[in-house]
């Protein structure tokens, strides 16, 4: 059987092709707002730092001045004397007085010094403005080059309150004084008392969780804002990479987890000049970060939610569609054989029948009708004829060839379009027909025996006198009408 309907494509296909461009938009849509969302979080970081670094150049060439300008003084101290001086000092009360005189008054112009003096060839103070701290061996850098050729230039050390001369922690500045012949032959010293440092560091405005460090050349903690005293005089290890914060880390940018607070940071590191001193910046990644993942999740959730609406839309698509599929099938096929119901039989018959009669093609239709249906239905009941009327739809699709047409005119009346086939060839398919159900095919009861059965066909075909399909389909009714008369399960032709 076949039920010939305009050409088109099957549903699924269509459906995938428009579900699948829209997806296809969504993916190549949700690819460039990730990547524009990438592009703005690096962005965003790379500013940070770009801020965390200009803040710590400030502030280190901030510090930087105070010690510069307590290194002129050192220097000028160190001008004023020489390695004779330092060695006689500790004989020579005069020497003593006058170099501890020239440390008081240098003292009074320096604003965050709280100690200054000179040291001698042991590093011991032989002078000072404070002169409790004469012959107290200094624990400062100068100690450490006793006996050694040392270098024109300042150093910057940490001393912590339990080896510092005036038992306060300090950030020492020491500048030596060589002797001809470039060996260490004593110096001169300042202590800046680490709590300046860290009122110092406090006058800058820190935001939530962003801090601000002070470290010595040896990466030892001096100040930190916000204060954690716990912390001070501790070398401090960052994992990233920046385990040791020396001189090879300026002008730096890195993000890293502190090992103060285990907050993740955007640092900006940076040098004083001329002094080993490093002033670490660090903005906290989260609040940094804060608006960008707000941004992130509201796509998120605007991607679900995009997701769910297309999904929701596509399933009712879907729906709609395969009603309307269950409609239009319903329409013209009926529903207890699966074959076209009378309306398509005759839509359909019409056109083939104009069309043979335009090429003058021969065509032929055969009415069918079932034997003694009534008595079937009395004696093994109505659901076993119905059985009967699916059984011979079923035999009329495999008997008859597939560019017939065959449907259910009503009741157990059936009908078939036989194209391009003349009155004798409708004659043997129909015979052949009636032989193969009155021979071949049985329904079984509802006990389970068989029940055979017989049709008489009525043949009928395009000619002169009949030129339309109710013209052809009257006879062909008329030639069925004929075989009933003649005792059934036959086949006649008009
Ligand atoms: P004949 O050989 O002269 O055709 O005798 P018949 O008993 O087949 O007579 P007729 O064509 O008048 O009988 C039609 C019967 O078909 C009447 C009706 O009860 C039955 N019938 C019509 N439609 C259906 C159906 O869909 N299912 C079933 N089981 N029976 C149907
Ligand atoms: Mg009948
Ligand atoms: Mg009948």
């Amino acid at each position: 059987m076949t039920i010939p309907t305009k050409k088109r494509l099957p549903f699924p296909v269509s459906l995938l092709s428009i579900y699948g461009v829209i997806g296809l938009c969504g993916i190549v849509a949700g690819l460039w707002l990730a990547h524009d969302l990438e592009v703005s979080r690096a962005s965003l970081i790379s500013e940070r730092m770009a801020l965390a670094l200009q803040t710590s150049k400030f502030m280190s060439q901030r510090f930087g001045t105070t010690i510069l300008t307590t290194d002129f003084v050192l220097r000028d101290m160190v001008s004023r004397t020489t390695p004779e001086d330092l060695d006689l000092a500790t004989k020579n009360p005069g020497v003593e007085s006058r170099l501890s005189l020239l440390a008081q008054q240098k003292l009074a112009t320096l604003r965050d010094v709280m100690g200054l003096g000179f040291l001698d060839r042991h590093a011991t103070f032989v002078a000072a403005a404070d002169r409790h701290l004469i012959g107290i061996k200094s624990n400062s850098f100068l100690s450490t080059v006793v006996g050694m050729p040392v270098e024109d230039r300042a150093n910057v050390d940490y001393v912590p309150s339990a080896k510092s001369a005036n038992k306060q922690p300090s950030v020492l500045i020491s500048r030596p004084i060589p002797t001809s012949d470039g060996r260490f032959a004593g110096g001169a010293l300042a202590a800046i008392g680490l709590k300046s440092a860290q009122d110092w560091i406090e006058t800058f405005v820190v935001g939530p969780n962003d801090t601000i460090a002070l470290i010595d050349g040896q990466g030892t903690l001096l100040a930190l804002n916000p204060r954690r005293p716990e912390f001070i005089g501790k070398e401090l290890k960052y994992p990233a990479g920046a385990s040791r914060l020396g001189p090879q880390r300026d002008g730096e940018s890195f993000i890293s987890v502190s090992p103060v607070d285990g907050r993740e940071r955007i640092y900006g590191l940076s040098q004083a000049e001329a002094v080993p001193l490093t002033i670490l910046v660090g903005f906290d990644l989260i609040r940094t970060l804060h608006e960008w993942q707000q941004r992130v999740q509201l796509f998120l959730i605007g991607g679900v939610i995009l997701l769910v609406l297309v999904g929701i839309v596509f399933f009712m698509h879907w729906r709609t569609l395969k009603q309307s599929e269950q409609l239009r099938a319903m329409a013209i096929v009926d529903p207890l054989t699966g074959i076209a119901n009378r309306r398509q039989l005759t839509t359909v018959g019409t056109r083939e029948i104009e069309k043979a009669t335009r090429y003058r093609h021969p065509a032929s239709l055969l009415m069918i009708d079932i034997d003694h249906f009534k008595a079937i239905n009395d004696t093994w009941g109505h659901p076993a004829g119905d059985r009967v009327i699916q059984a011979l739809a079923k035999a009329m699709v495999e008997t008859l060839r597939v560019t017939d047409l065959v449907g259910r005119i009503g009741g157990e009346e059936f009908a078939a379009v036989l194209t391009d086939t003349d009155p004798q060839g409708a004659s043997v398919l129909a015979d052949r027909l009636r032989e193969h159900i009155a021979t071949a095919t049985s329904v079984n009861t509802d006990e389970g025996s068989p029940i055979h059965f017989t049709i008489s066909v009525g043949v009928a075909s395009l000619s002169d006198e009949a030129t339309t399909f109710d013209q052809v389909l009257k006879r062909a009714d008329q030639a069925l009408y004929e075989a009933k008369h003649q005792g059934r399960n036959r086949v006649v032709l008009f």
